[in-house]
């Protein structure tokens, strides 16, 4: 295991109010931050005061997006631990992006022990109100001086902690979503299943289209056909038609979430027929129109679960579950929540505790 140094800030900043926390604003005290360079590999892991990078303006990851992210949670449980939600899964995620992006991988192990000893030092950070976390942050640029377009020879991964607040302020609140057919994400072969910046570049402008429709996020299709739905923005997208969880099938261009996994792994543990496979959007509007659209979900680990009462794709508005919340959206909310905070038994192994 690295040994990574500590040197803690002399200026502690004052904690944020509990309940007026959003999301992504407010930042520790802390950060870890380690770097790369050919030849010595990955070398001096550190925790820092946290604070602004000097980066020279022609440092890689400004111009050619060399850069990948992960983001986790730490909870507090009611009797005062501190717990991960699968954190192999991201660090696993993570090794998986940095090779799609040439960047060479951090060590599994360095990824969730830089983790978990960040998130031990701001530990006072976390905040305890139901329904608030400390978001987690890590993520890799490519720091090389130079214009040329090659894989960086230096880089650094950072992990930055942010408290935040209850994505829902009353119980699950339903979304509405806009179904994008001009614009796409990802294509196979590029780099959707990687969580990269450059994805989320992409995505923005048809973000705003949806904004401008009263919509609150985008359901994309395929970047080929444009008929095959793909997964929202930052999350992944699950229906229940006739009866059965239906979840499009990871076929390179969708972002393998955690989130996804966990909601798949209960499904199949509770009996429920499940199927990956490809979903297209005139069967879903052919499933709405007879009544066999049973709920829609989008699962990620900013809000878990996130219900759709309405899908809009061209003219026709989709009133899923009477515009509410559907029961396996509620169970899914309620057992991953429950588990992550420590309130149901963790009978899957899938929390990690800091200690
Ligand atoms: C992170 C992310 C998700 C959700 O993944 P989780 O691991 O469940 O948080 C889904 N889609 C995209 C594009 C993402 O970046």
């Amino acid at each position: 295991m690295q040994n990574i140094k500590l040197q803690r800030t002399t200026a502690p900043k004052e904690k944020p109010n509990e309940d007026k926390l959003g999301f992504g604003q407010i930042f520790t005290d802390h950060m870890y931050i380690m770097d790369y360079d050919e030849g010595r590999g990955w070398h001096d892991p550190r925790i820092v005061p946290y604070g602004p990078l000097s980066l020279d303006p022609s440092a890689m990851v400004f111009h050619y997006a060399q850069e990948m992210f992960e983001g986790l949670k730490a909870y507090h449980t009611g009797d005062g631990r501190v717990l991960l939600f699968r954190p192999d899964r991201n660090a696993q995620r993570a090794e998986n992006s940095c090779k799609r992006l040439c960047i060479p991988p951090v060590p599994q192990e360095d990824f969730i022990n830089a983790i978990k000893t960040v998130v031990s030092v701001d530990r006072d950070w976390i905040p305890t109100k139901p329904g608030t976390s400390l978001y987690i942050r890590p993520f890799i640029i490519a720091t090389d001086n130079h214009l040329g377009v090659h894989p960086s020879l230096s880089y650094k991964f950072l992990v930055i902690l942010s408290p935040s607040g209850a994505y829902y302020a009353s119980g699950l609140d339903p979304v509405k979503i806009w179904i994008e057919d001009d614009y796409v994400r990802a294509v196979r072969g590029g780099i959707g299943e990687a969580k990269a910046g450059g994805n989320y570049a992409a995505s923005l402008k048809a973000q705003e289209k949806s904004d401008a429709e009263g919509y609150a996020q985008v359901l994309w299709l395929d970047g080929v056909e444009r008929k095959y739905i793909e997964e929202v923005g930052s999350m992944n997208i699950f229906f229940k038609i006739a009866g059965k969880v239906v979840t499009p099938k990871l076929n390179g261009s969708i972002l393998p979430g955690v989130t996804r996994a966990s909601c798949l792994d209960l499904c199949r543990h509770w009996g429920l027929e499940v199927e990956e496979r490809r979903i297209s959007v005139e069967e879903l509007v052919s499933a709405a129109r007879d009544g066999s659209l049973d709920e829609c979900f989008g699962s990620g680990t900013a809000a878990v679960i996130s219900p759709v009462g309405v899908l809009r794709f061209g003219d026709e508005v989709m009133e899923i579950s009477g515009g509410g919340i559907g029961p396996l959206s509620q169970r899914l909310y309620d057992t991953v929540t429950g588990i992550q905070t420590g309130r149901i038994e963790d009978e899957f192994g899938w929390t990690v505790e800091v200690k």
